[in-house]
């Protein structure tokens, strides 16, 4: 680190926990985000802003006035273009240190394999289970951590899937596949615009010390959030051994 950098990352620098070989560690590491919605707005600024070395950020959507309520990483001079592009346009406005890498596509099952292995943590910041079970199933693949968050209405979820360990469940454990008729998207649900932020700054936060290698991790746990009455609700859970996702890799290792 130079001397900017040493002053930018001060206040990391100055925990006892964190100090200058977790700041360093994230500065090498990379994070792929999936979504630049209101999730992944939240959880970009904070990768960014600390330090997270390389971004790589993918959506396919375009910015519209009624993501502005709560997707703050947008601005208004960007209605129209694409949101990985507006994202790391704001992104590059606040750190000059990273490099953030738009993707402006809605990426399939195999084009989210191949980000996936370039990633040292993954964040599904995505509006939809066909996305989340395909990143899923690239994030077992290719053993990578997932952090995983969720926000309709006033409920949000967040979680961290460890698959480096072979212990660790997998999304697919937790939410198994034929939910999808359930499935309701924030495009015609209500959210409460602060919810998204919350869950998103979780993400970011679990993805640092994911890859600083400090504290411990949600890896097991759910947390489940209620906006309007101001709690949170942890579950614990394991992996299911029987999982068509990760059981059979689980049983090899
Ligand atoms: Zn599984």
């Amino acid at each position: 680190m130079d001397d900017q950098q040493r002053l930018r990352y001060s206040r990391h620098l100055l925990l006892n926990e964190f100090g200058e070989e977790a700041q360093e560690r994230l500065l090498r590491a990379s994070a792929l985000v999936i979504g630049a919605g209101g999730l992944g707005s939240a959880a970009l600024m904070y990768l960014a802003s600390s330090g997270m070395g390389r971004i790589t950020v993918c959506d396919g959507d375009k910015v519209e006035l009624t993501n502005l309520q709560r997707q703050i990483v947008h601005r208004l001079e960007s209605l129209g273009r694409p949101k990985a592009r507006s994202a790391a346009d704001t992104l590059a406005t606040l750190n000059p240190d990273i490099r953030v890498e738009p993707l402006e596509e809605r990426a399939g099952a195999d084009r989210l394999a191949a980000l996936v292995r370039g990633a040292d943590v993954v964040l599904d910041c995505s509006d939809n289970f066909a996305t989340r079970h395909a990143l899923n199933r690239a994030c077992v693949a290719s053993r990578k951590p997932l952090v995983s968050g969720a926000g309709i209405r006033f409920d949000g979820q967040v979680t961290v899937f460890d698959l480096r360990q072979a212990s660790s469940a997998c999304y697919h454990c937790l939410f198994a596949e034929d939910a999808e008729a359930a499935e309701e998207r924030c495009a015609v649900m209500g959210v409460f615009a602060p919810l998204v932020g919350i869950i998103g700054t979780f993400q970011a936060a679990e993805a640092i010390k994911l890859v600083a290698g400090i504290g411990e991790s949600l890896s097991g746990r759910l947390l489940l959030f209620d906006a309007l009455a101001s709690r949170w609700h942890e579950v614990r859970f394991a992996r299911d051994p029987h999982c068509a996702v990760c059981g059979e890799r689980a049983a090899a290792a």
